[in-house]
This record gives structure tokens, sequence and C-alpha cells, in this order.
């Protein structure tokens, strides 16, 4: 492909690997543009990586054990009807995860950005303009910049995709998150309350809770996360037409009542004391979106991460989406004779990976948010019989195993 110049529009998860591998791809130059200003480290919560996936990723050399992380084993369903304290278990499947805390994960992808990678922050792109040799990138302040290959990985309102051909929207699939991380020195006792290893979820009509055990902000000790998912109150819905994140400090009393309302009918006592642990400063709103692309790469564009396709995060694979996207694409330029050929290898190989997951992602929050079943009426079979329809019999579950891109 040549020796050419790469900027990456996007410095988050997907952005900072992607630096690393259009460096190991043989790009001459790479340049990252980063909106934020200042480290992103401190804005994020948990995440969590299916244990094969990360081998893979480990494999491709985008991850490693000195980046921490907890071990997850199994996921259990509960709810308080019937149950004591800390609720009744309806079932269980396994939960092969390690999570990790966001901002030690940037961190670590930060860190291995090699020195001749230029990372530009407080720059906004606002356009790209692709051309047939070419795309050039134009900032607010009216400076133009032209390079060989623009990478999107600028999130899902993305600018890079709006310049494709094919520039899909998302679409807001009409409920939220609410994320919370509860630091170790606060979670509830007694500690047999709730077992290593187990990712929770607290089940309730319309929705559920999903908490699981993280490492702590800055890599030590251990936290705990949480993500809530339930539609909006019809006051506020309307209002939320095209949503945007509420980052913590930012959610409104309405959306905060409502969460805590709910907490107080349906959960057990242990996982309201565990919300109410929660410092307000660490609570988010997220809208939920799905977004599936045609094509991950077109001409001299190209998307990863969250502005290729975002899935909605019941499937426990955005920042794994992200970092195969990059493993592919190192892999599709660096066997590739020219730019266009490398774009089209990786948007063969990306853009119906992409789809599914997406597809997967929306009918594990049809089934446990749009529309949950009778929770209390479950038991272990049950539980596990209905687990296997809506997740596909956990194909894909986690992320799709890289394949071609692991040999
Ligand atoms: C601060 C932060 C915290 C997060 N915390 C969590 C979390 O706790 N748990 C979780 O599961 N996911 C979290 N996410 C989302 C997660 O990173 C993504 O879902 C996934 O990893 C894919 O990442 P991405 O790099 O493709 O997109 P994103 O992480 O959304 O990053 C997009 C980046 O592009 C930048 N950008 C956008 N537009 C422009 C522009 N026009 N010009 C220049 N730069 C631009 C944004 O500032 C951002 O840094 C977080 C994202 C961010 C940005």
């Amino acid at each position: 492909m040549g020796a050419g110049r790469v900027a990456i529009v996007g410095g988050s998860i997907a952005g900072c690997a992607a630096a690393l591998a259009m460096t190991r791809a043989g790009a001459g130059e790479v340049v990252v543009f980063e909106r934020a200003t200042g480290r992103l480290h401190g804005r994020g919560i948990g995440l969590a990586v299916h244990k094969d996936r990360y081998a893979e990723l480990e494999a491709a050399g985008y991850t490693d054990a000195d980046m921490p992380w907890v071990r997850l084993t199994r996921r259990t369903w509960i709810t308080r009807e019937g149950g004591g304290h800390a609720g009744r278990v309806l079932g269980a499947v396994p939960f092969p995860f390690r999570s990790y805390a966001w901002g030690p994960l940037w961190n670590a992808l930060r860190a291995r950005m090699p020195e001749s990678v230029a990372y530009v922050q407080g720059a906004a792109v606002e356009r790209v303009v692709p051309g047939p040799d070419a795309a050039v990138l134009c900032f607010a302040d009216g400076r133009e910049e032209r390079f060989d290959l623009v990478i999107g990985a600028d999130g899902y309102r993305s600018v890079v995709r709006a310049a494709t051909r094919t520039p899909a929207a998302p679409g807001y699939a009409g409920y939220l998150a609410w994320r919370g991380a509860v630091p170790g020195e606060l979670l509830p006792g007694p500690r047999t309350a709730w077992p290593e290893g187990e990712a929770t979820t607290v089940t309730f009509p319309g929705g559920h809770m999903i908490a699981y055990r993280i490492p702590g902000p800055r890599g030590a000790g251990i936290s705990a996360n949480w993500v809530f998912y339930t539609a909006p109150p019809p006051s506020a819905a309307a209002a939320l037409k095209d949503p945007t994140s509420l980052p913590p400090g930012m959610v409104t009393e309405e959306l905060t009542a409502h969460h805590a309302e709910i907490v107080e009918r349906h959960f057990p006592p242990y996982w309201q004391d565990f919300v109410r642990a929660t410092p307000r400063a660490d609570t988010a709103v997220q809208p939920l979106y799905d977004l599936a692309v045609p094509h991950y790469g077109q001409g001299r564009l190209v998307l990863v991460g969250d502005a290729a396709s975002v899935a909605r995060p019941h499937m426990g694979g955005g920042a794994v989406k992200a970092l195969q996207d990059v493993v592919v694409l190192e892999r599709s330029l660096r066997s590739a004779g020219s730019w266009q050929e490398g774009v089209r290898a990786y948007d063969a190989e990306r853009s119906p990976s992409g789809r599914a997951v997406v597809d997967l992602a929306r009918r594990l929050g049809h089934a446990q948010v749009e529309a949950t079943p009778d929770w209390p009426a479950m038991d272990e079979r049950t539980v596990e019989t209905w687990w296997r329809e809506v997740s596909d019999g956990e194909r894909g579950f986690g992320g799709h195993a890289l394949d071609r891109a692991a040999r």
C-alpha cells in the first residue's frame, strides 16, 4: 500500500488501537485527531471481554496480561419475589469473561501507541471530503489537511461515516442504560451476599440491572460496575427523540428519580443498598442505539469501532468489536498491494460480522428489556432454555470469533 499519511479521527479505544495497527501495517505518518481535551481515562466505568476473544486479541498483540482485570465465572438472574436479603436466584449460566475498567484499558492502549504517532487533542474534525486518491479533513478553524487514508474511530455520531456514500444513522432503541460504579470500600456487607466471580442480573418488569466486579479506577483494588436498563418515564420520553449521553453530574432529576423508584419497588434489600452506595458523581445515563452500515470501508475512508456499528451493550462486546476491527484492518492493509485493495478486503471481512452483532444485541435487548418474561415464574431449567434461545446458543455472545484474522 506504500508508506502514506493516515489520519485517525477519534482517540478512544478504537482510535488508540488503530494508531498501533497503522504503524504496524507500514504507514509513513499516523496522526490521531481527538476532539476531547484532557485525559479520557477518568471517564469510563466497566466493560466485559469474553475469555476466548481476549485470547485472540492477545495473540494479535493488542491486549496483554499487564492490563488489570477481574475473572468472572457465572451469570445469575435474581428476583426479589420469595427471596431473602440478597434475593432469590432464578437460574445461572457459565459466564467466562474478564472484566476491565474502561480507564486503565484506555490508558494501556494509549501507552502502546508508538512515539512516532502524533496524538492531537482538542482537534474536532468538522467534515471529511473524500476523493479518488485521498481524503481531506476540515477543522473548525478552517484548516484543511489531506491524507491517503482516513480512519473513522469517532464513535456513534461519526463525521467520517457521514462522508461515505452510505451514511447510515444510528436509531434510538427507545430505552436507556443508567451506569454506575461502587468503590470497593463502599460495597454493602456481608461479603458472602455477592459471590466472587458472579455477574448478577437483578430482574424487574420492563428491564434488569447487571452488576459485576471490575478493577479499581487506577487499576488497583476492586470496584463494582452496574448497568441498569429500562425505558425512560413517559414524561421524559418525548425529550429523548434523538438523545445524547448524560455524563456524570448531568443526569436529570427526573431520570434519577425514575431509577430510584424502580430500585425501591423491585430490588432485594442487598441490591438496594448496593445501588444507593454509588456516589452520585459516578452515575451516568446512556441512550441505546442500533447502527449497522452496509460498508466498513469505501475508497479512502474506513470505519472502526462504534463509528462502524453500534450494538446495544447487552452483547458484552463493544470494546472487543472495536479491537477486532483494528486487527483485521492491520492484516488487510499489510497484505494488500494498494490502499483500495486493503480497504475492500477489510470491508468484506468486517461488514457482515458487524451486522450480525447488532442483530444479536437487538434480540438480547428485546428479550431482557422490551418484552421481559414473567421473571419470578422462571426456574433453573427455564432460564437456561430461554437464555439459549435469546443468545442464539451464545454464538456471538461477547463477540464473534476473530476467525480468518486469528489465523
Ligand atoms: C470517555 C468514554 C468513556 C466510555 N466508557 C465506557 C464504559 O465505561 N463502558 C463501556 O462499555 N463503554 C464505554 N465507552 C464506549 C466504548 O469506548 C465504545 O463503545 C467501544 O469501546 C468502541 O469505542 P470507539 O473508540 O469506537 O468509540 P468511542 O469510545 O465512542 O470514541 C469515539 C472518540 O471519538 C472522539 N470524536 C468524536 N467525534 C469527533 C470528531 N468530530 N473529531 C475528533 N474526535 C471526535 C470522541 O471524543 C471519542 O473520544 C466509553 C467511551 C468514551 C469516549
